[in-house]
């Protein structure tokens, strides 16, 4: 319809997407009560791709669950009574214990003014460097060990260079899940040409569905394996001679290591427990291709020897001289939207602004200069475990938590509960009222949140992108940065923030990144530092280094050979290969590894408000190999216990295949909100790496028991159910109800009247439909009013309930038939209704069911064959790597059984 001049243009934002390190474009557009959300063709990280996370975020805008007005205690206050009680409470802590009696504990997910500000306050004006970021948890490694090897923490790789390159070698990085975008590119990249990839990781994760080889090496060995590979290159004369004499020095320290520790490829596969001619092959892929990059992520870094295990990829690059140049390169890609510009302005605790360290007294004497600010701290603050521990052990008497949920994401996170249960002063700035962390606040400031907010962030390949709001700040929400200059000025502060606006403080720490640098430092931005409001609002995606100096043209770091040591040069360093610090014994012979699920992120308080997110992985779930499960004493779909020494989770068991012996995978998004029992932080150990401070996440030994229930049940409810009385519970939000998973130890004698009261089904008007087998223990009850399904409930002493997927469908209907009334009794379609399983594509919502239909009526045989029967896979491309999967199992003498 051609509506003419009476429809008002509808204006379309460019901003960038809040999840993860990819940092892709978005395109929003406000319509009405909704919002568009597509990908920015224009964005080099993406050129219009999103992943299911990033095509669901219109969904995640609303304001349910919102922190709308400044709190505290339980009191809604104004904001000068709030900034008040934090600027005081700040102050007084500070005039009776010091400095540094007080910490900020930030987050990834703040702009990276909000950043500048935060750490400009603690290390400039307050005088410790008790600032530290959940970003810790992610890539402290990654930061180390660049600052090792390059004498800076740089990333020399673009996501360019993996379509130039002729070999993606991935590790630790479950990238279709966590890094979706770059996943696709690599994945086109593949299809296109004749690149290889090999995965290393211990689990057969969605990423192997790419892979020309996949090594599933025993956990926590790649030291091992990538020391192997530097002797292996050294035996094979693949040495980069005079890269290596020119540009680098300790070569022949680390070879040395390397050759003690793994010089010979069968004892090194022994040790790595994968076949000696796997490691040799993909020893050989790595000597004869020349454009090859090494991605890394979070299987490498969370780990106690993260940082060697860094440098001990780096160490290969450098040896083979494969560093500078297009197409390769040591790639460190980061887990949140602005790990990297928290990184630039000195959000850690061991470093300055402006890629300037603490250590370095000219450093400080410069940043203090340029601040003029009434101190600098002078030594490194507290890292993240440590700062929760010192706030325990009451040597951190003040805390202010900006933009994170530690009490979900800390390793040993009941100790971290603890802490702040005895902290003198706790204060969270957050966009959601309501969360695990939230709750021990004596003050919590409303801050604004994604599609409100006006900065920039800084993606994995040093790409700087504009955040733009397109909504208005709902309440009396504020951007994270005037909240910490409002407190700033309230503690006495004021000349050092008078910021007018987010462009004032960019401009600010873009013409710092130039001061004393020459060329001394990569991070140098201060090209940027002239940029007026207008062209502050306009910056297309720009990528540093940007200096301000007429030689200088913007290039690819290390293209001259030049690194940022004194001397010039990098650094091989020598990795003397170690175990993790907690090893798996009699009692706990597990090994568990934590990580993301496809469609969720962090503690969910946003992803989980989208209901088409929460269709893939409803509920938290252990993941083990079927001879762990039958040792174990578990079975498929059953509730287990999974505990370690630091604490337990209960959640639901699942028997995948793609688990090796000994190893078990629980995902970290579950909290409080969303499971009775299913923080997975509770359960991490706290040993951290030496160098990078960063916790072992990867690798708790954690062992495996039932979990006992009387019965299993399910809730799908139009209305919240209250949760309390029942032993297990976790809920999700659906389409148009929300989807509670329940089990119990005690039975009820009448489950009619209890299960009417619990879902307030008194009303006589109503029909209340039940079907009862005291015999078998089976309960199965709707409510129905005018015809629309309000309720449904199963009950039943196993978990192979009725259909979920099927029942779900039933809430989108005006009115039920009575086939639809008599399957909801008996649990299931009666005819001429489909259930289509669990959910695959989330953005079509194609169930497996219909998938693997879809492929064996029409014989289909590629991933696209299937986007056209049943439009699965089409949209963001995040479920391609489950399609092939189901592919390869329904292929005639497929390797595996169809499974629904
Ligand atoms: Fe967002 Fe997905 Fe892109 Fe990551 S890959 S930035 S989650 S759209």
């Amino acid at each position: 319809m051609n509506a003419g001049p009476l429809v008002k243009p509808v204006a379309t934002t460019r901003t960038t997407c809040p999840y993860c390190g990819v940092g892709c474009g978005v395109r929003a557009r406000v319509t009405g009560a909704h919002v568009e959300i597509d990908g920015d063709v224009d964005h080099p990280a993406n050129a219009g791709r999103l992943c299911s996370k990033g095509t669901a975020l219109g969904e995640t805008l609303g304001l349910g669950g919102r922190l709308l007005y400044p709190h505290v205690g339980r009191e809604r206050v104004g904001w000068d009574t709030a900034l008040a009680r934090v600027a005081d409470g700040f102050q007084r802590v500070i005039a009776e214990h010091g400095p540094e009696s007080v910490a900020f504990y930030v987050s990834g997910q703040l702009l990276t003014e909000d950043y500048y500000v935060a750490n400009k306050l603690m290390k400039g004006y307050i005088g410790a460097a008790n600032i530290d970021t959940n970003s810790r948890l992610c890539m402290a490694s990654a930061v180390a060990g660049h600052k090792r090897a390059f004498g800076e923490d740089v990333v020399p790789v673009s996501y360019r260079d993996l379509e130039l390159a002729d070999l993606i070698v991935l590790v630790g990085s479950n990238t279709a899940w966590c890094h979706p975008v770059l996943f696709k590119r690599i994945s086109e990249a593949r299809e296109r040409g004749d690149v290889k990839v090999v995965v290393i990781d211990p689990r057969r994760t969605a990423t192997c569905e790419i892979a020309d080889l996949h090594l599933p090496v025993r956990a926590g060995t790649d030291v091992w394996l990538f020391n192997g590979l530097l002797a292996f290159l050294h035996q094979h004369g693949v040495v980069h001679t005079q890269f290596v004499a020119a540009h680098t020095v300790d070569a022949n320290r680390a070879l040395a290591v390397a050759d003690n520790t793994a010089g010979e490829v069968n004892a090194v596969a022994k040790l790595c427990r994968i076949g000696a001619g796997q490691l040799r092959a993909f020893y050989q892929l790595f000597a004869r291709h020349e454009r090859v990059v090494t991605v890394f992520s979070q299987g490498v870094n969370q780990s106690s020897a993260g940082t060697d295990k860094v440098n001990s990829i780096i160490n290969c690059h450098l040896l083979t001289g494969r560093i500078g140049r297009p197409g390769m390169g040591p790639f460190s890609v980061t887990g949140q939207p602005n790990a990297m510009g928290g990184r630039e302005v000195g959000g850690l605790a061991n470093t300055l602004a402006a890629h300037m360290e603490l250590g370095d007294a000219t450093h400080r004497a410069t940043v203090q200069a340029f601040w003029n600010s009434p101190s600098v701290a002078s030594r490194p603050g507290l890292n993240a475990v440590d700062l929760f521990e010192a706030v325990h052990a009451g040597r951190v008497k003040a805390v202010w938590i900006m933009a994170t949920n530690p009490l979900v994401s800390l390793p040993n996170a009941d100790r971290a509960r603890a802490a702040l249960e005895r902290c003198e002063l706790v204060v969270v700035s957050d966009c959601v009222a309501e969360t695990d962390t939230n709750v021990f606040a004596h003050v919590r400031l409303p801050a604004a949140a994604w599609g409100e907010k006006d900065g920039t962030v800084t993606n994995s390949e040093r790409c700087i992108s504009r955040q733009r709001p397109f909504l208005p700040q709902p309440g009396e929400t504020r951007p994270d940065w005037w909240i910490v200059c409002e407190v700033a000025k309230r503690m006495g502060f004021t000349e050092g923030f008078e910021y007018a606006s987010p462009h004032s403080i960019f401009v600010e720490h873009a013409r710092l990144s130039g001061v004393g640098n020459a060329g001394a430092r990569a991070f140098d931005i201060s090209a940027l530092a002239d940029l007026t409001r207008a062209e502050y609002d306009a910056l297309e995606p720009v990528y540093w280094p940007l200096p301000n100096r007429p030689s200088a043209t913007s290039r690819r770091p290390f293209d001259d050979g030049r690194f940022f040591h004194a001397d010039g040069k990098a650094r091989l360093v020598p990795t003397p290969p170690r175990g993790a610090v907690h090893q798996p014994d009699q009692e706990y012979p597990l090994i568990l590894n934590t990580g993301r699920v496809r469609d969720q992120w962090h503690s969910m308080t946003r992803s989980g408000s989208a209901p088409r997110l929460t269709g893939h992985a409803p509920e938290p779930y252990v993941d083990l190999h079927p001879q762990d499960a039958l040792l174990c004493g578990v079975r498929e779909n059953e509730l287990a216990r999974v505990s370690t020494k630091w604490g337990s989770v209960v959640v639901r068991v699942r028997v995948g295949g793609d688990m090796p012996r000994g190893m078990i995978f629980v995902p970290i998004h579950w909290n409080d909100s969303f499971c009775s029992d299913g923080r997975v932080g509770a359960l991490v150990n706290p040993a951290v790496d030496p160098v990078s401070g960063q916790p072992e996440f990867k690798h708790t030994p954690a062992r495996v028991a039932p979990f006992s229930v009387a019965w299993h049940g399910f809730v799908l409810s139009r209305k919240p159910l209250a949760t309390h009385g029942f032993t297990w519970w976790t809920r999700a939000l659906g389409a148009q109800f929300h989807r509670y998973e329940l089990a119990g130890r005690r039975v009820r004698g009448d489950w009619s009247a209890w299960w009417r009261r619990a879902v307030s089904a008194l009303d006589e008007e109503a029909d209340w439909l039940e079907y009862v087998d005291r015999n078998a223990g089976l309960f199965r009850a709707a409510l129905v009013v005018n015809e629309r399904i309000e309720v449904c409930v199963s009950i039943g002493p196993r978990p192979n309930l009725a259909s979920r997927t099927w029942l779900s469908g039933l809430f989108a209907k005006q009115r039920l038939c009575e086939l639809d009334r008599a399957g909801l009794l008996i649990g299931h379609p009666v005819d001429g209704g489909t259930d289509n399983g669990p959910i695959v594509c989330s953005c079509f919502s194609v169930a497996r069911t219909a998938i693997c239909d879809a492929i064996e009526r029409n014989a289909l045989a590629t991933v696209d064959e299937v986007g056209r029967a049943c439009k699965a896979g089409t949209n963001c491309g995040s479920c391609q790597p489950e399609i092939r999967v189901l592919l390869a199992e329904l292929r005639p003498g497929g390797a595996r059984q169809r499974r629904d």
